[in-house]
């Protein structure tokens, strides 16, 4: 049977799970945790089901098995087997007891070793129980005497009409396109029922599966030519320490619905007279590509994965997040209300998602100050009413954008005329030195009218440049001064450098970096002088300073909040999760082709369930929280690892973090 590339199967890969994407390792592909490769050479490990801790199958009453096998061993008299069942039964006693404790956060390990414990047995057997009850759950019988041996358990696997079932169903699927995942569904779904096996609703899981593709001899091998590679994967360790002082003051916390950590529903804020609820909206762009294969497949030993030439065409997402709602878009009610309503109050538009195709004869780029308020802010406020949303964007240069007569020293020239940007007149900051100028309007351009004796008569109607605007803010006298007498140049070499130094640290953030220690000493260090060029200085100038971004003006004008999150981190937005978890199940139901991708993207688009969406959000304010804590990037990442399901980070990960950092 050939799988179909259908959004209903991926969907069924879909459910909420509490650990969601790692968005820098890669996306929530279960198959593709970065231990898998490095995994081969402990294959046989591997294969054993009890050595795996996430292999746990689910909703079993074994509680009940165990009680069964009680009996059993009772009437067949195996005092040994008694023995451990006996220590299995008071071990998921104590295990359920534990989970019920909210102060206890490893209930399995805990209760396993006080068992343990208290028939003078030690960590070992604390271990063996929580295999046994692995292996009970899963097999509903204790293991044969020889367990603990790969080959001797009872493998599904090795009941030959499946092994047969599942080679046949592996060698019809091209190379590359096997996926433990898929071999999972058609396991469970086609062939156990097909056999007409009875095994008690028992399912084989995604780890178990992976381990049938290395028995059957199938390994992972890595797609390299031409990949395409999102930019943003581990480049958050390139910055070592962080500071977000300021950035995080501006979260207004108190002010937002907070979404409680065990089931991700809403605790509204309290709101004094005057406040006003505050939503955060996280938006990104994305690339998909039709031609976009997995990075690593599961081929047959000793063969390597094709691939098609090419990228494949661009699908580019523009999109939205907000915990409430998952989207901003108005659901089926809405949009009845919204036809329903006069044409001047009516929505055009009632999706802020915004795909193009970009490529031959179609859509071009989009422009997002145009986007945001034709689209998203109306969509918003229908949604929220009354509410203040608080738009958080990446800092790519697409969002750099400033009004085309914004004051921007990069956009100038030493000298007058020329190719350069004309500016808006602007005041003399209140800062100057000389009192006298402090408040005076200044023009960026020479008059239009000049005398042909003015010695810029050349430059009538043109720019001033930096030099000039410099002087005549009584500026260059000290800016020379400070710079031993001599006039700095338009840019310095540091300023030049560290840009393009900066520009090479994003190349290299595209590339996967693995040396975090090295590369950190390279950091460009800003900040020793402002006074080095005309062009440093003139942009600390504070009317230089204070120009927004277009697109900040176009919230702020709106009565909305706009905030752009730090570079190389996309943990701080949660929509890079999604868009993870969107290209997983692209690439399980892709078939490479454009018009499949086309269809493909926005109904996995669509089909992410809001609750996950809360656990993308989850996710990222414990990363805030971790860096607001004064954590860096790698600290938060492990903080985040060991208490994965608060939104604040504990008083005992910071404990741990602490012996890392000062071992006795
Ligand atoms: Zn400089």
């Amino acid at each position: 049977m050939k799988l179909r590339n259908s959004v209903e199967l991926v969907i069924l890969a879909a459910e909420p799970q509490d650990d969601l994407s790692d968005c820098f390792q890669e996306a929530p592909d279960p198959e593709l945790t970065s231990e898998d490769i490095q995994l081969r050479s402990r294959a046989v490990e591997w294969i054993n089901p009890l050595d795996d801790e996430e292999d746990e199958v689910e909703q079993q009453p074994i509680y009940q098995v165990v009680q069964r096998l009680i009996k059993d061993a009772q009437r067949f008299k195996s005092f040994s087997s008694l023995m451990h069942l006996h220590s299995v039964k008071a071990f998921l006693e104590l295990r359920e007891k534990y989970r019920l404790a909210p102060r206890i956060k490893n209930p399995a390990m805990r209760a396993s070793q006080v068992i343990a414990k208290s028939i003078g047995k030690g960590p070992y057997f604390a271990k063996k129980l929580r295999s046994l009850t692995r292996y009970i759950g899963r097999f509903r019988t204790l293991p044969p005497p020889t367990a603990g041996k790969h080959n001797a358990h009872p493998s599904l696997l090795n009941n030959e009409r499946i092994a047969q079932a599942v080679r046949r169903y592996l060698t019809v699927l091209a190379d590359g396109e096997i996926t433990p995942l898929k071999l999972l569904r058609q396991v469970n779904n086609v062939i156990i029922p097909a056999l007409g096996l009875d095994l008690a609703g028992q399912k084989i899981s995604e780890s178990c599966a992976r381990r049938w593709l290395v028995k059957l001899g199938y390994e992972m091998k890595e797609v390299k030519k031409g990949m395409y590679v999102d930019g943003h994967e581990r480049a958050d360790v390139l910055l070592g320490y962080l500071d977000f002082g300021s950035y995080f003051d501006l979260i207004l916390i108190s002010l937002r619905r907070i979404y409680k950590d065990k089931d991700l529903e809403p605790i509204e804020p309290t709101l004094a007279v005057g406040e006003k609820l505050h939503i955060p909206v996280f938006h990104d762009e994305s690339i998909c590509r039709s031609n976009d294969l997995r990075r690593r497949v599961w081929v047959r030993e000793g063969r390597m994965p094709l691939r098609k030439k090419g990228e494949g065409r661009a699908i580019h997402i523009s999109d939205f997040i907000v915990e409430q709602t998952g989207r901003i878009i108005l659901n089926e009610e809405q949009r009845k209300l919204n036809e329903q309503l006069p044409v001047d109050q009516r929505l055009a538009v009632t999706d802020a998602r915004k795909i193009i195709y970009p490529g031959k004869n179609s859509d071009g780029w989009w422009n997002m100050e145009k986007l945001i308020m034709k689209r998203t802010l109306p969509i918003f406020e229908r949604l929220y009413p009354g509410a203040v949303g608080e738009f958080f964007f990446d800092q790519s240069s697409a969002h750099g954008a400033f009004a085309p007569d914004a004051l921007n020293a990069k956009e100038m020239n030493v000298k007058p005329g020329g190719k350069q940007r004309m500016m808006h007149p602007t005041f003399i900051p209140m800062d100057n030195p000389n009192p006298a100028l402090r408040g005076q309007p200044q023009s960026m351009s020479f008059p239009a009218e000049l005398p042909p004796c003015h010695p810029h008569y050349e430059f009538r109607g043109k720019p001033k440049g930096m030099r000039q605007v410099i002087e005549e803010r009584g500026l260059l006298d000290y800016l020379t001064s400070v710079n031993g007498g001599k006039v700095p140049p338009g840019e310095c070499k540091f300023c030049k450098a560290s840009r393009e130094k900066q520009e090479q640290l994003m190349r290299e953030a595209q590339a996967i970096v693995d040396e975090p220690d090295e590369t950190r000493e390279d950091i460009p260090q800003l900040g020793t002088s402002i006074a080095c060029c005309m062009r440093r200085f003139l942009s600390e100038q504070e009317d230089f300073k204070a120009e927004k971004p277009l697109l900040q003006i176009v919230i702020e004008e709106a009565g909305h909040k706009c905030y752009f999150l730090p570079k190389f981190h996309c943990e701080l937005n949660p929509i890079e999760m999604y868009w993870g978890w969107t290209k997983t199940r692209l690439r399980v139901a892709a078939d490479g082709t454009f018009p499949t991708a086309k269809r493909l993207v926005p109904d996995i688009l669509d089909s992410c369930p809001t609750k996950t969406i809360r656990a993308f959000f989850r996710k990222t304010w414990r990363y805030m929280d971790a860096y607001r804590k004064g954590l860096n990037a790698k600290e938060a990442e492990y903080a985040i690892k060991k208490y994965r399901s608060h939104r604040a980070i504990g008083r005992n990960v910071m404990m741990s973090l602490e012996i890392m950092h000062n071992p006795a």
